[in-house]
């Protein structure tokens, strides 16, 4: 396997205040999590981001917004971003993460620059009722095959570290295989009090474990390491390139502070992998 590690950026382009009621997310309003709530970011703001996520490294740059879905003004401000994102920056794969969406609504997000879409199945099929009751596994399914048909290339990952039993984790990884998705992200639960799951970060071994499992059942697919890293992994978190992951996301994340960009471009380097650069194979 090749010794490149992808670093991709994310901006959380509009932020909390959402009426979903999934159990690990701190942007559902049901949980009143003490986290940044705001509409829509300034573009300038989400542009100025781009080009630091370029500076570091970053190959992608993901838009993301809060909410079930789109709506149509929702969906023009993740294109005005996009367009504006990619007019400045256009050496940066533009991914959006906007929840579930139709057909049309990806064209639209294509026609204004985005090449990837980001929609995780989040756990198994069982398991993702426990999780959240307003909207089903089989919607999110759904949206991953609009994304297939619409020519984006599909991130499709979810999260582990919920309470969730060796079967759905082996379940979840086969439905996801059975996508094919350009990027799996790898989330790991980060516990906040004002959240129903009560779980602990995850062991280490682990959740290196389930990073092997994973990379056994998708050989081809570009592995990302997200949400969790850092409370996950503590001091093995070099350990995850050899376990099979081939990318990272760089930066904060959606609601918590990641480590600085150059602390782990040094940890990556340290572990004897290079930093992929731009490509658009
Ligand atoms: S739909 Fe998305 S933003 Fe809303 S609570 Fe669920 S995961 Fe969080």
């Amino acid at each position: 396997m090749s010794k490149e590690v992808f670093l991709c950026a994310i901006s959380n382009i509009s932020s909390g205040s959402c009426a979903e009621d999934c159990g690990f997310c701190t942007q559902s309003s049901k949980h009143h999590a003490d986290i940044q709530r705001y509409k829509y970011k300034d573009i300038k703001e989400i542009v100025k981001e781009a080009k630091v996520a370029k500076a570091n490294g970053a190959v992608g740059f993901c838009l993301v917004t809060s909410g079930k879905g789109l709506d149509d003004k929702k969906l023009d401000f993740v294109c005005q971003s996009a367009i504006a994102v990619k007019k400045e920056v256009p050496q940066i794969n533009l991914i959006a993460c906007n929840g579930l969406a139709s057909l049309e609504q990806l064209r639209t997000l294509k026609k204004a620059g985005v090449e990837l879409y980001n929609h995780n199945l989040e756990s198994s099929q069982n398991f993702y009722k426990t999780l959240c009751q307003t909207h089903s596994w089989e919607e999110r399914y759904q949206t991953c095959l609009h994304v297939k048909e619409s020519g984006l290339r599909l991130v499709c990952g979810g999260i582990f570290g919920l309470g969730e039993s060796e079967t759905d984790r082996a379940s979840f990884i086969q439905s996801v295989k059975s996508l094919n998705p350009f990027t799996m992200p790898l989330n790991f639960f980060h516990p906040n009090p004002a959240l129903p799951i009560k779980t602990k970060p995850m062991d280490e071994d682990e959740a290196l474990k389930i990073i092997q499992q994973t990379r056994a059942e998708l050989p081809n697919t570009r592995l990302m390491v997200a949400g969790g890293r850092e409370i996950t992994f503590k001091t093995k978190q070099n350990k995850i390139f050899d376990a099979g992951a081939n990318a990272i996301v760089i930066g904060n994340y959606l609601t918590t502070s990641g480590a600085k960009p150059n602390k782990d471009i040094v940890m990556i380097k340290n572990a004897g992998y290079e930093i992929a650069s731009f490509c658009n194979e």
